[in-house]
């Protein structure tokens, strides 16, 4: 039987690449802002239990389940805010790029629905510096969207007034983070804050405040169009839905898949990615985002789960799979992983300041045949002053997932190639030492 993808939220802009963004487009051929208008006629905490029974889990990284995010705003608390985190600066992750230059009116829709549904009048789309021509269509369509009466006052005679305002970022993997993300929309750098206070409870502007990713954001539409049962009729166990996921590396269809969840990895990048390039063996594959563990072809026919991705001590983290084949030399993507960690560090807590450039150069003299015998033991040590206990994931001695994610491709290389890294270390000091010229 044929792979296929489940289209849910990629499905209009698939169908019509030309000009899926454009309002008339979106309305005629999309029923833009059709779910929108029902979703007015309902009670909010209706839509949030809706939410919840759809089993929608956020897709930006942590996998937290949306219903329940909305319904931990404090009662009767406000002004109370929604942001939509559109920053995607995960390395190889690019599906809510695609979502927003593609569908914008989606996004917009989902969000008004969102912002209704916990009782925001104000929203933030914070997108990614970078993303240009993402950043004009969204405008355009945001324009288009209080041109028609979705946004401002009393949207559609409801009552319900909300403004809606896209923020720009300036390009820094931090503002990723939710709360590094609120620090940028108040105008401070993009530094993470300690939680708690979480921002349910004090976030924007020291307010209660929702942040959603956009894929999640995307699938609101649907959601009240068809129904919480129907979405969570689909996917596998506490993972329901579809799910966006960019698949690249050495893949020989690299790109953005949704598929429903449940879906084996082979499935996902044998079948609808082709497979590794030039049909040469998998070496590994990175299944959730750089921050993520690797994993080992033995593990191809695992499901795309996010429990079970915790169980095998890893995650699918933001929806991007990199493969890799036997020519790839492990320690330098590691290295490469640690160069950029230590680059996008924001400095505010010790271990991940010094830890992650620590890790970046003593990587940096294992891949390049300087290293020392004990320097994977070395990294493990002090890497274990950032994650204590290195295999338990979630435990961490920073104020952000920005600290432990220095560590994961370094427990990799231990728990994937461990010994063969320790012998090429071994090695490459041996031929040192058989080089060094003996005074006389
Ligand atoms: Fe900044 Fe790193 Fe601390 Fe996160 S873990 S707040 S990126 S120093």
């Amino acid at each position: 039987m044929a792979i296929e993808e489940t289209r849910i939220v990629t499905k209009f802009l698939r169908d019509r690449p030309q000009d899926s963004w454009e309002y008339a487009v979106a309305r005629e051929h999309n029923q833009a802002y059709s779910a929108l208008e029902a979703a007015l006629k309902r009670d909010p905490n209706e839509l949030i239990e809706e939410v919840k029974t759809s089993g929608l889990r956020g897709r930006g990284g942590a996998g937290f389940s949306t219903g329940q995010k909305w319904s931990f705003l404090p009662a009767g608390v406000f002004p109370r805010y929604l942001a939509i985190n559109a920053d995607e600066g995960e390395p190889s992750t690019f599906k809510d790029h695609m979502l927003i230059e593609g569908d914008p009116h989606q996004l917009i829709e989902g969000t008004i629905i969102s912002a209704f549904a916990i009782g925001a009048h104000h929203a933030f789309i914070y997108i990614r510096g970078e993303f240009a021509l993402g950043t004009e269509r969204l405008e355009a369509a945001v324009a288009e969207a209080y041109k028609n009466g979705y946004l401002g006052k009393d949207i559609l005679g409801s009552g319900f007034d909300l403004e809606l305002i896209v923020h720009q970022g300036a390009g820094c993997y931090i503002a990723g983070d939710e709360t590094g993300l609120l620090s940028s929309l108040e105008g401070e750098r993009a530094m993470p804050r300690i939680k708690p206070p979480f921002p349910a409870v004090q976030g924007l502007f020291a307010a209660p405040t929702v942040v959603n990713n956009v894929e999640t954001i995307s699938n609101i539409p649907h959601i009240v169009r068809k129904g919480g049962e129907w979405y969570a009729s689909m996917g596998v166990n506490k993972s329901t839905g579809t799910r966006i996921f960019s698949v690249s590396g050495m893949v020989e269809r690299p790109g953005n898949y949704e598929i429903e969840l449940g879906m084996s990895f082979r499935d996902l990048i044998e079948g609808l990615a082709g497979g590794v390039r030039g049909g040469r063996p998998m070496q590994f594959f990175i299944p959730g985002g750089a921050s993520a563990p690797w994993l080992l072809p033995e593990h191809l026919d695992e499901p795309l789960d996010m429990d079970r991705a915790s169980e095998l001590r890893t995650m699918l983290g933001s929806g991007s799979i990199m493969a890799f084949d036997d020519t790839v030399d492990p320690l330098l993507v590691s290295w490469r992983l640690a160069r950029f960690f230590a680059h996008e560090s924001c400095g505010k807590c010790t271990p991940c300041r010094e830890g992650s450039s620590w890790i970046e150069k003593v990587l940096y003299r294992m891949t390049n045949g300087l290293g020392r015998p004990d320097d994977l033991d070395l990294l493990l040590d002090f890497g274990s002053n950032i994650v204590p206990g290195l295999n338990a994931p979630f435990a961490q001695t920073t104020i952000c997932a920005l600290g432990p994610s220095t560590m994961s491709h370094v427990v990799s290389l231990d728990r994937c190639f461990g010994a063969e890294i320790r012998a090429r270390l071994q090695k490459d000091f041996d031929k040192r030492r058989s080089l060094e010229v003996t005074p006389a």
